[in-house]
């Protein structure tokens, strides 16, 4: 067994630890072979990707998007375990992962208007997922990966398949009992979070967006159904809008703001990006890493409980504090729990010196104070009079740009604003 598969294999076995306990779902059809290898492979990928960010934590918003998903799900030809993440990523991303799973990120989430556009979202990834596009990309019989006939194969493919998604899509929702339309909606709610995207770019294998529109309307053309935009809107009312505040450097210190800091040892040049610490250049090499799921911190776990480990305490939080062996990979690790991270700190090779670096950095810790900025909001309100849009801004979202107004509602300046109608700002 080569060492990807091993690694596989490992956090395999990690996760069928690690699962939270779920509540019994209706019976399904007993997955076939190739699809238990697929959400095998699924579940592995969704795991692996989920840091830094990690899942937004949410239960009403997760439930709704799960059961919007189901809804439209039945429509699909293939009954599947299908499972829906929501990701605490500022990112406008959705994505259909192997093994019937689909994630969408709560930046995503803010710039939807209604739930036949969250719907909307969901029924293309559904398609994608029920057309098998997901697991194209795993086919042994492709050209090798990197090769330039590969990359035009997957590009050709890519563009027929976002066709595909968006038409099955617009059929999934017309099944499901929601307005067709929303499609062409979700796509325009999209363009607008990523205005870059207006000039088209020919690699991007989503077919430019006025021909996608164009076809949408068509195929959508006097058919109607739910929108369900109130209901969707005081769903996401008091989601974090933006970045969240990562760990910072702060006086030579690793800072991870209400939790821990670490000293770094003056012999280093850091780079610090999405909570991670890594050493620019210098022996032996110091990575700091901060992480939100539980999957990355049960693998270490399991690693340093099969190698020479002591537990300890480290300013109030428990350490597992070991050294891996393995030659030229060799290295000393501590593995800190923080009240709601935990921190994994490395030093290259097995040698006193790497040991040294280690310790001085663990008696350095201490508990940080909280001086984390608040984090944005998306509000919901409502217009008290029949007004323009950029009165309305004005009035009631005094603390939101007009052009961010605009983006995350889809409506123009001197736009007709009816009394009662809803609508989203942020707050600071
Ligand atoms: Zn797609």
């Amino acid at each position: 067994m080569n060492y990807f598969w091993k690694t596989v294999w490992l956090l395999l076995a990690v996760t069928s630890c690690a699962k939270p306990k779920t509540v019994a779902e209706p019976a399904q059809p007993k997955p076939s072979k190739d699809e238990i290898l697929e959400n095998a492979i699924g579940e592995v990928f969704h795991q692996l990707t989920l840091e830094p960010a990690g899942i937004y934590e949410n239960e009403r918003l997760s439930n709704y998007v799960s059961s919007v998903g189901k809804r439209i799900a039945r429509c699909a030809p293939k009954s599947r375990a299908w499972q829906f993440s929501i990701i605490d990523d500022a990112n406008v991303a959705g994505h259909a992962l192997p093994g019937a799973h689909i994630r969408l990120t709560r930046g995503l989430l803010a710039y939807l208007s209604s739930e036949a556009e969250l719907a909307a979202v969901l029924a293309h990834e559904i398609a994608h997922v029920g057309h098998g596009h997901t697991m194209e990309h795993w086919n042994p019989q492709l050209p090798p990966l990197g090769s330039g006939e590969r990359a035009q194969q997957a590009f050709e493919r890519d563009r027929d398949e976002e066709r595909q998604a968006d038409a099955l899509g617009t059929e999934y929702l017309a099944c499901a009992g929601y307005a067709p339309i929303a499609m062409a909606h979700a796509l325009a709610a999209l363009e607008r979070a990523l205005p870059s995207q207006e000039a088209h770019d020919p690699s991007d294998p989503h077919p430019a967006h006025p021909t996608r529109m164009a076809r949408l309307a068509l195929q959508a053309d006097g058919r109607s159904g739910d929108w369900n935009r109130e209901r969707y809107l005081k769903r996401i009312d008091r989601i974090p809008f933006g970045e969240r505040a990562g760990a910072r450097l702060d006086q030579a210190r690793y800072v991870s703001p209400g939790e821990l800091s670490f000293a770094l040892p003056t012999r280093y040049d850091v780079e610090l990006k999405n909570s991670l610490l890594t050493t620019k250049k210098g022996e032996p090499s110091l990575v700091i890493m901060r992480l939100s799921g539980k999957f990355w911190r049960a693998a270490i776990e399991n690693v340093l409980a099969s190698e020479t480990h002591t537990v300890q305490s480290i300013a109030g939080a428990r350490a597992l504090v070991g050294t891996m062996s393995g030659g030229e990979n060799a290295a000393n690790i501590a593995l800190v729990d923080g009240s709601r991270h935990s921190f994994v700190i490395a030093v290259s090779g097995g040698t006193a010196e790497s040991r040294e670096v280690l310790d001085y950095v663990l008696e350095s810790a201490r508990p940080a104070q909280s001086s984390e900025p608040p984090v944005r909001r998306i509000a919901i309100r409502s217009a008290s009079t029949n007004t323009s849009f950029s009165r309305f801004m004005k009035a009631s979202c005094p603390s939101t740009s007009l052009e961010l107004g605009r983006a995350l509602n889809g409506l123009r300046p001197n736009q007709r604003v009816a009394a009662g109608t809803v609508l989203k700002c942020v707050d600071p």
